[in-house]
């Protein structure tokens, strides 16, 4: 069975898409599978795909492994409640989580999408200090233009100007935002460190934790900034008695040339946000790792447990699809090929930067984002390089590329040209 045109009507008329209205609202292209690097759509055409479905499908879609483990686990049980009950692939999962992160990071939620491992995140911290004898450390401290999510604690959290803060004004707790890092990648962030010292200074009695995208903030910019920053944060942390939760849904698995952009830096979060390409996006699933000194505060909690628990926590086949996408990263060698879609990235992109409409050229990982000078026509834009025979979703002034890690050589500069071509 197809799409009809009366079903692309109905789609319209009554399904909500990401950020769309109902009225008028952008065009949606129709796709009827995918596989390798390429959508393919309903009339046929393939798009080369330039967004991993949004930093998640790292290895590309319709992987013969990744099927095989949704396969192999729908033929044992494809979901069975985690209250009372556990499994191997959930056990599996978290052991490959703790081995693969920091020591300390050794206790494993797991959530059920990016924005809840936030909530989770947000909430493990209050009772963390409620259990340390200090519920008034019940706010969180974040950089502007950060995003970690559409649920009420995640927005919350959210840059409050390009965020949803004024629409859910009354809603939304007040937390406390400081200035974005303004120094670049390889610069030292002493400036944006004092500044931040200030609001430690100011309020570090009443935080719980500060949250931030460690060295790359996603949806609210795509900036790359000073692993030096995450850095001093963490001393910062340390000094005035506040925790860290660092949400790497986005960076995490390889995305910014490291396993972890907190690698960029030698220091670790008190809590850790995982998701996005945890599944090699075939599934949602998200996970919060926390350390023992965290979940003995939750334990002395008035509460005396932590106070989550998702219907689908720990769905097998969202959880064995991870399993094997992590081995798959380990397999394909992720370090070489994110060197090398970095280093050609470099070579196509950094050249537009003297293009009259380019405001910004930045490269890390397998991330290349070219900021133009005016907000793009969004619809105008698309439809342009769907003709070219690209799937990439600009937003505001940025058009940008996190293609899945498989992508070829040639695959790579039919979207670097792309952009070229729609500038
Ligand atoms: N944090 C970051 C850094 C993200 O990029 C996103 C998703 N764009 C989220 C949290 C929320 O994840 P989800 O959409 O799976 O709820």
């Amino acid at each position: 069975m197809s799409i009809s045109s009366s079903d692309t009507q109905f789609d319209r008329h009554h399904i909500w898409h990401p950020y769309t209205a109902l009225r008028d609202p952008l065009p949606t292209y129709p796709i009827a599978r995918a596989s390798g690097v390429r959508l393919y759509l309903e009339d046929g055409r393939a798009l080369v795909d330039g967004m991993s479905s949004w930093w998640a499908a790292i290895h590309g879609y319709n992987h013969p492994a990744l099927n095989d483990a949704v396969t192999a686990q729908l033929g044992k049980m494809s979901h069975v409640m985690f209250g009372g009950i556990t499994h191997e692939p959930a056990i599996r999962l978290c052991q490959q989580l703790v081995a693969m992160t920091p020591a300390p990071l050794e206790k494993v939620f797991l959530a059920d999408s990016g924005s809840i491992s936030v909530e989770v995140a947000l909430k493990m911290a209050v009772q963390y200090w409620q259990g340390r004898g200090q519920p008034q450390k019940c706010r969180y401290l974040t950089p502007r233009r950060g995003y970690h999510g559409d649920t009420f604690g995640a927005m919350s959290v959210t840059d409050p100007d390009s965020g949803m803060h004024w629409m859910f004004k009354g809603l939304l707790p007040g937390h406390v935002f400081m200035p974005m890092p303004e120094a670049p990648f390889d610069r030292d962030a002493s400036n944006d460190l004092a500044i931040a010292e200030q609001y430690f200074a100011e309020h570090h009695q009443e935080l719980a934790a500060v949250i931030l995208e460690p060295v790359v903030q996603g949806a609210g910019g795509m900036r790359i900034y000073s692993p030096d920053y995450v850095k001093g944060i963490r001393a910062l942390c340390d000094k005035y008695q506040v925790l860290l939760i660092l949400d790497e849904i986005a960076t995490g698995f390889g995305r910014t040339g490291k396993l972890f952009a907190m690698e960029w830096t030698e220091v670790f979060p008190d809590i850790l946000c995982l998701g996005k390409a945890l599944t090699g996006g075939y599934m949602t699933l998200a996970a919060t790792l926390t350390t023992q000194e965290v979940a003995d505060g939750i334990s002395d909690s008035p509460a005396g447990c932590f106070m989550h628990g998702p219907t689908f926590m720990g769905n097998p086949l969202a959880c064995a699809v991870a399993c094997q996408s992590l081995a798959l990263l380990s397999e394909n060698h992720w370090q070489q090929q994110v060197a090398a879609i970095e280093a050609q990235l470099k070579a196509e992109l950094l050249p537009l930067s003297a293009h009259e409409a380019v405001a910004d050229v930045r490269v890390l990982g397998a991330i290349g984002v070219v900021e133009v000078k005016e907000p793009v026509k969004m619809a105008e834009l698309q439809a342009k390089f769907v003709e070219l025979g690209v799937w990439i979703r600009p937003f505001g002034k940025l058009i940008y590329l996190m293609p899945p890690y498989i992508i070829k050589p040639d695959e790579l500069t039919q979207l670097t040209s792309a952009i070229k071509a729609a500038l």
